[in-house]
C-alpha cells in the first residue's frame, strides 16, 4: 500500500517533546517556541509568531487588517476554506477571481477588474508552494491602497525572485498541519511585515493582553489592552516542529528529489499534463499533481490506482460553488478555469518518507492505465 500522505518524522521529535515536559513549561512561548521563532526569523528575515494553525494566522491577519462588515476581499475560489473563513468571520464579502491554468494560482491579470470601492485586501494563495505573480499583485495593491495577505500555508521554504513566500505582503500565513512539509500536528505561523503591527499581533495572540511586553520586562504588570484570543500553541507541539525545522534543508531536498523523479518519469505520458514552475519561483515540492483529460478520466484513474494499492486524492471543490461560498461570496467575471481545471487535478503520493521505488511504481501504474 502506498499512502497518499504520511506525516514527516525525522527522529528527534520524541526527545524534544520529553525535553519540553522536563522543562515543566508546556504552555505557549516556552523553549521550543522560542527556538522555532528564531529559526523562522532567520529564514524569513521577518517578524514571526507561531500560532495554533494557519487558519488562526489568517484569522489574526483579518483582525489586524481591521476587516469589517461590508468590506470586500479578493481571493481565488480554488483554495482551502480557511482562506475565506478568516474574512467571512469579520463580516466581509469574498470576491472570487479565476485562476491561471498553468500554476492554479489567482490570475493576477483579473484582479483589477474585481476591485470596487469596498475592496480592502487581496489574498493570494501560493498553490503547491509555487508563488503567485507577486510583483504584479503588489503593484495593484499599492495603486489601489489595498492590503495583501499571503496564504502561504503550503509555501514554507519556497521563494519568489529570491524572497521567501509570506514576506512580501503585509501579512503571511504558514501551516504546520501534518499534511504540510513541516509539521507540529496542528499549527502555523503569522509573518508580519510592519513592526508596529507586530506589537498588536503579539497582543491579539495573548488574549488581548500585553503579556509579551511583560515577559520582556517592558512593562511591570500585564493587562487587557485590546480584543484578542488565544492563538499560541503548546510548547509540546513546538518541540515536534523544531526537530523538523532543524532538518528543513534535508526534508526540502528529499521532497524536491521525489518531485523531480515524478516529473522525469511521467514526461512521456502524452495523455496527462504536468505541473509548471515559473522561472521566478523556487518551489518546495509540497505536492505533485497531474491533470487528466476530464473528471470522468480522473475518477477511473483514481479507481485503477486504488485497486493497485496506491492512494491519490483531489481537491478543492471551488469555494464559489459550495453552500457557504454562495452565501458569503461572489465570482467576479467568468469561471473559465477554476471549475474545469479543479476537476482534472489529481495529487499523487508525496511525503518525506516516500521511497524512490514507490514513486516509480506509481508512475509505472499511471503509464499502464494509459496504455
Ligand atoms: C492547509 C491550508 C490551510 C489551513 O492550514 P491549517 O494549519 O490546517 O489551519 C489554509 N490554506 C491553504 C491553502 C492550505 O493548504
Amino acid at each position: 500500500m502506498i499512502d497518499f500522505n504520511v506525516p514527516t518524522y525525522v527522529g528527534k521529535e520524541k526527545e524534544y517533546i520529553s525535553k519540553a515536559i522536563d522543562n515543566k513549561k508546556i504552555c505557549g512561548d516556552g523553549e521550543f517556541t522560542k527556538k522555532c521563532h528564531k529559526w523562522l526569523n532567520e529564514k524569513t528575515n521577518s517578524n514571526v509568531l507561531l500560532t495554533t494553525s494557519c487558519s488562526h494566522a489568517l484569522d489574526m491577519s483579518a483582525i489586524l487588517s481591521d476587516i469589517k462588515s461590508g468590506d470586500e476581499v479578493i481571493m481565488p475560489s480554488f483554495t482551502f476554506v480557511s482562506t475565506a473563513d478568516a474574512f467571512v468571520l469579520r463580516g466581509a464579502k469574498v470576491v472570487f477571481v479565476d485562476i491561471r491554468p498553468d500554476t492554479m494560482n489567482i490570475n493576477e491579470k483579473l484582479i483589477e477588474e474585481a476591485i470596487t470601492e469596498k475592496t480592502r485586501a487581496i489574498v493570494p494563495v501560493h498553490y503547491a508552494g509555487v508563488a503567485c505573480e507577486m510583483d504584479t499583485i503588489m503593484e495593484i495593491a499599492k495603486k489601489h491602497h489595498l492590503l495583501v495577505i499571503e496564504d502561504a500555508a503550503q509555501g514554507v521554504m519556497s521563494e519568489y525572485k529570491g524572497k521567501p513566500l509570506g514576506t512580501m505582503g503585509d501579512y503571511g500565513c504558514y501551516s504546520f498541519h501534518e499534511t504540510k512539509n513541516y509539521s507540529m500536528g496542528e499549527g502555523g505561523a503569522l509573518l508580519v511585515k510592519d513592526k508596529d503591527n507586530f506589537e498588536r499581533a503579539e497582543i491579539i495572540r495573548e488574549k488581548g493582553t500585553d503579556r509579551s511586553r511583560f515577559f520582556r520586562g517592558q512593562v511591570d504588570k500585564y493587562t487587557w489592552v485590546d480584543a484578542g484570543s488565544s492563538y499560541l500553541p503548546s510548547d509540546i507541539n513546538a518541540a515536534y516542529l523544531y526537530a523538523q525545522l532543524e532538518k528543513a534543508e534535508d526534508i526540502n531536498e528529499k521532497r524536491l528529489h521525489l518531485w523531480d523523479l515524478y516529473y522525469e518519469s511521467l514526461q512521456d505520458v502524452k495523455n496527462i499534463e504536468l505541473p509548471y514552475i515559473p522561472k521566478e519561483c523556487k518551489h518546495n515540492a509540497h505536492m505533485f499533481y497531474i491533470k487528466t483529460k476530464n473528471m470522468e478520466e480522473r475518477t477511473r484513474l483514481i479507481k485503477y490506482l486504488k485497486e493497485n494499492d496506491i492512494l491519490t486524492v483531489f481537491h478543492y471543490i471551488p469555494l464559489h460553488s459550495s453552500p457557504a461560498g454562495k452565501k458569503y461570496g461572489r465570482f467576479n467575471g467568468e469561471d473559465k478555469y477554476t471549475t474545469k481545471e479543479s476537476e482534472r487535478l489529481l495529487r499523487l503520493p508525496m511525503y518525506y518518507g516516500l521511497k524512490d521505488k514507490e514513486v516509480l511504481e506509481v508512475c509505472d501504474k499511471i503509464k499502464k492505465f494509459y496504455k
